[in-house]
């Protein structure tokens, strides 16, 4: 198996943020709702009725683009894609075909190890969403179907990429980044729990070396990025072993089957004729003026990739943390909202990696609820004063808890944070009589360390700063802590 390559494409298609459908009123908010409660005549395809472009969706579809680096199109056309399922009320989808609104861009995917590489985008266009099939209520199965319309009419973009993607971690790779560009854009929530981004996979193997494509199969119904890696693996296997035993791989429509973890033949592929394309002469050809182009373009805004970099320069961070923060847009207008000096940015970077990510996880709560919990510029003074040595990690830790479940009030104008620190009885213990008398008890309660430090041997000072910090309670100035145990030994 090892003599073959995959060779991939992806098609993914990403529902657009807009508040309506693609073309009429009727909310985007159905995912969940009762059953045919947000449909009119035109997305259920009643007889009369004209679709009428959705701007906001046409916006953000080239905001995509844009954000992409595909080139605009002045001009494109919708074009209705003939087929009859139950869940497509007009018998036909509007899509875009001979002229999409965008082509020719591309993302650069990054391994493991930090290389990167581009994927290219072969083009971008627009279309609606289809209804979907009921084929059982609760756990009971049923003996027909049941069509609920509430997602006919969405707006969609489909994004084909080029067959660039070589392995299933590329495939994870491209999905993660192209998740990541449309979120920061705003173009997508690219929540594919609802449904929001689904992908199909155009498979082939082609022997190592060797320049033209094999026969490829398409895998549908991919519901995950991980499903992606799984359904892709699983093909490799499936046509290396079809191959290895002289066989042809046959041309077709596949469907990944989640639970028996493999793909399964659908239907031998459709050839675009049988679609019968044709412009949609409802719709008018949707020319984009120059300047709307512009501001279109002027309205991306810092994309995952330039925030990594900047995090990086200006704040000094190491490329690993600059990806954490980068890969969420909320938690990265988080560090950024808290406009750390570079000075201290490493450990408000520590802190939010650590602290705030743990608590976000145990809590299951989005990122974009961090700002509400702990306010940015708090958690800044915070990470300061750790920098600083005004305060250990360890009170940090317990400061950062209280703050978080709102035990203590953040600092007000009167003294900053240090001040709310002390009066949490947190605040570091430079008293040298009180420090003194923790050396003793410490030195008494370890009498061989002792003993060994008062013979020269200066390593066994750990264990009596350990000893002092768990005495103190982490309160201990450790540089005072130091400086008294050396004095005590020698005295
Ligand atoms: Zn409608």
């Amino acid at each position: 198996m090892a003599s073959y390559e995959m060779v991939v494409g992806l098609e993914v298609h990403a529902q657009l943020a807009t508040e309506s459908k693609l073309f009429c009123s009727c909310p985007t908010d159905g995912f969940g709702a009762p059953p045919n409660s947000r449909i009119c005549p035109v997305c259920t395809g009643q007889p009369g009725v004209l679709p009428v472009l959705n701007r906001r969706a046409a916006e953000l579809a080239f905001r995509a683009a844009a954000a992409l680096g595909c080139r605009i199109a002045p001009l494109s056309i919708f074009a209705r894609k003939n087929y009859f399922y139950p869940d497509l009320p007009k018998a036909y989808q509007i899509s875009q075909y001979e002229l999409p609104f965008s082509e020719h861009g591309g993302l650069e995917i990054r391994d493991k190890e930090g290389h990167t590489q581009r994927v290219r985008i072969h083009r971008i266009h627009m279309e609606e969403d289809a209804g979907k099939l009921l084929h059982a209520v609760g756990s009971e199965k049923l003996d027909y179907s049941l069509v609920d319309f509430n997602r006919a009419g969405t707006p969609l973009v489909e994004i084909v990429s080029e067959p660039d993607i070589r392995s299933s971690d590329e495939a994870y790779a491209y999905l993660t980044a192209l998740k990541e560009i449309l979120q920061y854009a705003g173009v997508s929530n690219c929540n594919m729990e609802k449904g929001e981004m689904r992908c199909d996979a155009n498979v082939s193997l082609r022997p190592v070396g060797a320049e033209k494509f094999g026969t490829r199969a398409e895998i549908k119904n991919l519901n995950s990025s991980h499903n992606v890696k799984l359904a892709l693996d699983y093909e490799f296997a499936r046509q290396a072993e079809i191959l290895d035993s002289g066989g042809r791989v046959v041309q077709e429509t596949r469907l990944w089957d989640a639970e028996r973890g493999a793909t399964a033949s659908m239907r031998s592929k459709e050839e675009a004729h049988d679609y019968r394309y044709f412009p949609d002469p409802d719709l008018l050809p949707l020319h984009a003026d120059a300047a709307w182009v512009e501001r279109v373009k002027a309205s991306v805004p810092e994309l995952p990739a330039q925030r990594r970099a900047r995090l990086a320069s200006e704040f000094g961070l190491s490329d690993y943390d600059a990806e954490v923060l980068s890969a969420d847009k909320d938690l990265g207008d988080y560090f950024l909202a808290a406009k750390p000096e570079k000075a201290f940015a490493k450990t408000l970077s520590n802190l939010m990696t650590s602290e705030l990510l743990a608590r976000l996880n145990a809590e299951n709560l989005p990122k974009a609820e961090a700002q509400g919990k702990i306010k940015p510029g708090i958690l800044a003074e915070l990470a300061q004063v750790v920098a600083e040595g005004k305060i250990s990690s360890k009170i940090a830790k317990e400061v950062f808890a209280r703050l978080w479940d709102g035990k203590m009030a953040g600092p007000d104008a009167h003294g900053g944070i240090m001040a709310a620190i002390e009066k949490q009885g947190l605040a570091q213990v430079s008293d040298e009589g009180q420090i003194k008398a923790w050396i003793e008890e410490a030195l008494a309660a370890n009498p061989k360390a002792a003993e060994d430090l008062r013979g020269g041997k200066e390593r066994a000072a750990g264990s009596i700063v350990g000893a002092v910090m768990k005495l103190s309670k982490g309160k201990a100035n450790p540089a005072l802590v130091n400086r008294l145990i050396k004095e005590a030994v020698k005295a």
